[in-house]
């Protein structure tokens, strides 16, 4: 799977927006984007550490899989998103090592990045995360 670099940092967030101003105003970073992605239920803030980025993931819906995270865990680290050359070689990669997959095919997520997951219960309780820029 060879990744270059962490992509991004998912967290799980109760309030974008009072997040966002804890991001800006304590730790000094700023939101560039903010973009909502209906089909995964999120709106989602974004800011730039090197080049890494901090994805906040507010839920719109009690249904959507971050309301459900919270409920279970809290606010915090979802996941952790690994930039790899192609999304679909990482799979294949992933798949023959045995681990089971969410996404048997790359789809679009935030950013316009091809984006899939790893299962958790095949990596040691961390939802892993491959993207690529298409
Ligand atoms: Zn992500």
């Amino acid at each position: 799977m060879k990744p270059t670099h962490i992509e991004h940092i998912g967290i799980a967030v109760e309030n974008l927006d009072e997040q966002i101003k804890y991001y800006e105003e304590v730790l000094g970073l700023k939101c560039y984007n903010i973009e909502e992605v209906t089909d995964q239920k999120v709106r989602t803030a974004f800011f730039m550490v090197g080049q890494t980025k901090i994805e906040l993931l507010e839920s719109t819906s009690p249904e959507g899989t971050i309301a459900k995270f919270i409920e279970k865990k809290g606010q915090g680290i979802h996941h952790i998103a690994y930039a790899v050359e192609s999304v679909q070689q990482a799979l294949d990669d992933a798949a023959a090592a045995g681990v089971q997959l969410i996404d048997k095919a790359p789809r679009k997520g935030a950013e316009g990045l091809n984006i899939a997951f790893l299962h958790p219960k095949s990596t040691f309780g961390v939802l892993t995360e491959v993207c690529e820029k298409p």
